[in-house]
């Protein structure tokens, strides 16, 4: 650790593990995640990020999470865009995809193996319809007491905000997809 930087003064305490919702229609529910990722990997802690719909594309996390690895696991597990960009999939086999990334989120959560389990994108699947509001509800119920739980996504359900103890609405005021600019790397992708 550099010398000019001194420890936390924050006293040690129990975990308190936090059901925290990313949602909004600005960017950065998904970078923040990967924040999280980074900050909690520098104390050793175990993160695994399931996304959902994403599976289909390549984006710079896949590899930037090897670098972290094996404390950081990202598991893709979605089939692509649904109903949109040329999506060539029926909504059953999206459905099947979100409801396994859904187990495996339950899984890895109470593996005992995790301290941070964050379900990028879940909120979309949800509002999607492609998983049932029920399973997520149960999922949250069922989250052991030392666990971190993220879910990030627009469209946040009401009840999942209800239950969660930070909700953070990313609020578009300017994005450079409105001027004609695409995707940039490493800044979108
Ligand atoms: P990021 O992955 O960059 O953190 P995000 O997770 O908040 O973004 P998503 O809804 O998952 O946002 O969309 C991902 C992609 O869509 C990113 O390339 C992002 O820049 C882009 N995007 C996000 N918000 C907007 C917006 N309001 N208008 C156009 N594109 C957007
Ligand atoms: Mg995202």
């Amino acid at each position: 650790m550099p010398l000019h930087l001194e420890k936390s003064r924050i006293p040690d305490k129990p975990r308190k593990g936090l059901v925290l919702v990313l949602t909004g229609d600005g960017k950065g529910k998904t970078t923040s995640c990967l924040g999280m990722a980074v900050r909690a990997v520098g104390y050793g802690m175990r993160v695994v990020m399931i996304q959902f719909i994403k599976g289909s594309l390549h984006y710079g996390e896949l590899d930037g999470a090897k670098r972290l690895a094996p404390e950081f696991e990202l598991v893709p597990m979605g089939k692509g865009f649904v109903g949109i960009m040329g999506d060539t999939l029926d909504f059953s086999t999206h459905s099947r995809a979100a409801k396994e990334a859904l187990a495996a989120a339950r899984e890895r959560m109470l593996s005992g193996k995790a301290d941070i389990v964050i379900l990028d994108e879940v909120n979309v699947a949800l509002h999607l319809k492609l998983i049932p509001l029920e399973d997520v509800l149960s999922l949250l119920q069922e989250k052991p007491e030392n666990v971190h739980l993220v879910l990030s996504g627009r469209n946040a359900h009401e009840e999942v905000i209800r239950r969660a103890h930070l909700v953070t609405e990313m609020r578009c005021i300017k994005h450079p997809f409105d001027l004609g600019i695409e995707a940039e790397k490493g800044i979108d992708y």
